[in-house]
This record gives C-alpha cells, sequence and structure tokens, in this order.
C-alpha cells in the first residue's frame, strides 16, 4: 500500500473520466484512503470535449457536496481543474468551491487549438506555424502563459507543472535535457511561486503509458523545495485502477528533494493536513 492516503486531482463520468464518483470513493476506501478530492474540469468557456458541459456543473458540484463531509470514512472534497485559457465568466462557478487546481493545457481559447497534452500533430503543426519549427520558443510560451494564469487566480494546487514534457521525447517537441529548456522551467517556476499553491507530483503521465517520471522532474522539485514551497501527490485520475499509480516514485522523489512534510487533504475542516516523512 502507498505511503500517501489520498488524491486530490480526480475525474469521473462528470467530464472525461470512466468512473462515478462513488466508485472512486469504493476505489479510494480500498486504498486506505483517508481523503478524496475531485476535480472535475471546469467547463473554459468554449467548446471543450473533455470538460465539463456548462449545464453538467451545477449537478457535478450538488452530487460531490452530496457526499460531503464524508462518504465510507473517505473525506471529501469538492473542487474544480480550471484551463489557464478559461474565460473569467467561466471561473465564476468555479469561486466557492473547496479549492482549485489550476492547470495550463490549451494554447489559446479554442477546442481545436494545439494543447500540451492534445493531439501531437496539432502541437507540432503550431510549433512549426507559429515558432518556425522551434520547440524551446513553444515551452516559453506554454510557461509564459501558465505562470500568469497561476499569479492571476492563485489556485490551491498547481497542476502539472511541467505538462509540455509528454511529447517531447516520444514525438521530438524538443529537448528536455537541453540546458536552455531546463533554464526556461526553472525560472517559470521561480515566478510561479507568489502564487501560494501547492505543487501537485502528478504521476498522471505514467498511469497512461506517456512518461516513465511523475510532472514535474527531479531538478524543479529540487528547486521548489529550495524556494520554500509546498507538495501533494496526485495520480490525475481517470480510472480507478490507476488511483494511486506509481505514488512510491512520487515519494521517492519528494523525499529526495529533502521535503519534511507532503501536504494531504484534510480529514477535519482545514482544506490540508501536514503528513510528515
Ligand atoms: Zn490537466
Ligand atoms: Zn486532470
Amino acid at each position: 500500500m502507498s505511503p500517501f492516503l489520498s488524491n486530490s486531482h480526480t475525474h469521473s463520468i462528470y467530464c472525461d473520466g470512466k468512473n462515478k464518483p462513488e466508485e472512486m470513493i469504493a476505489a479510494a476506501k480500498a486504498n486506505g484512503f483517508v481523503s478524496l478530492g475531485f476535480s472535475g474540469h471546469g467547463n473554459p468557456g468554449f467548446a471543450s470535449t473533455w470538460s465539463m458541459k456548462p449545464e453538467n456543473q451545477e449537478k457535478y458540484i450538488q452530487h460531490i457536496r452530496s457526499l460531503q463531509p464524508s462518504h465510507d470514512g473517505v473525506r471529501i472534497w469538492c473542487g474544480m481543474e480550471l484551463d489557464a485559457m478559461a474565460t473569467p465568466e467561466a471561473l465564476e462557478i468555479t469561486r466557492g468551491l473547496d479549492y482549485r487546481l489550476g492547470s495550463m493545457h490549451y494554447f489559446y481559447a479554442a477546442d481545436h487549438a494545439p494543447q500540451a497534452d492534445g493531439d501531437p500533430d496539432v502541437l507540432i503543426k503550431y510549433r512549426d506555424e507559429e515558432f518556425a519549427g522551434d520547440g524551446i520558443a513553444l515551452t516559453q510560451r506554454y510557461y509564459d502563459i501558465f505562470v500568469e494564469f497561476l499569479n492571476r487566480e492563485k489556485p490551491e494546487i498547481i497542476g502539472h507543472f511541467d505538462l509540455i514534457r509528454k511529447w517531447a521525447l516520444k514525438r521530438q517537441l524538443f529537448d528536455p535535457e537541453s540546458p536552455v529548456y531546463r533554464k526556461i522551467a526553472l525560472n517559470a517556476l521561480e515566478r510561479a511561486f507568489p502564487c501560494g499553491g501547492v505543487l501537485e507530483v502528478n504521476t498522471g503521465g505514467i498511469a497512461r503509458g506517456y512518461l516513465p517520471d511523475p510532472y514535474p522532474t527531479q531538478e524543479l522539485l529540487n528547486a521548489w523545495r529550495e524556494m520554500g514551497g509546498k507538495v501533494t501527490i496526485t495520480s490525475d485520475c481517470h480510472d480507478f485502477n490507476n488511483l494511486t499509480c506509481a505514488f512510491d516514485q512520487a515519494y521517492d522523489m519528494i523525499k529526495q528533494a529533502g521535503f519534511k512534510v507532503i501536504h494531504r487533504l484534510g480529514t477535519g475542516d482545514a482544506l490540508w493536513d501536514e503528513v510528515e516523512i
């Protein structure tokens, strides 16, 4: 069993997840979880195939709220994952939630827009047309959009910080080991620090077979610890079979970075409990 008994990045049938909230909670209980947070993809204010439909968002919130404060002995939290391109109107519904998880997927506000973790052919075409094939320039754009959004919206959780790495090696989008890229990512992390969010170590890329390691890299995690940042572990779960995917690996990375505590969704009234490593 994993040493980390919670997950704040959980999807369900309300967006692009496979399971009903109750099924996800049953899996959480089976894994000995003390808490579980739902983070359905908030509708960004434009058509988005994998986000909740506007008319389903209230139902989602009501459903998750109906399972609170706890269900089957697991403390339940109601959040949403917001996209950096979400319109101000679309963000309104997210303000009263228990927490918000801020992520960068879309490069501009349209469903056919290139996405950091979307269709790699679309992303490569965008790199070639918008940046004359310069993948590093693409990563700079990615981080600039993300950092501005994080500092503006101040979400409680910073989602998959270096998601742009997803297609770096598999499709040669850019070289993630190059000093110039690593400097851009480190600089972005420093600029994001003032948003105050807890950085997730997200194993979703492993669960879905894209990457051998979580977001972010060990190097970024080490830097975050030096800055005094806070961390949590998540599986970006879309299928209850992957609820604790690679949690041991994430835990080891956090330990290796020198963190003394991990933030875990609370079991009482406070959003976070600090768990000693
Ligand atoms: Zn995401
Ligand atoms: Zn997600």
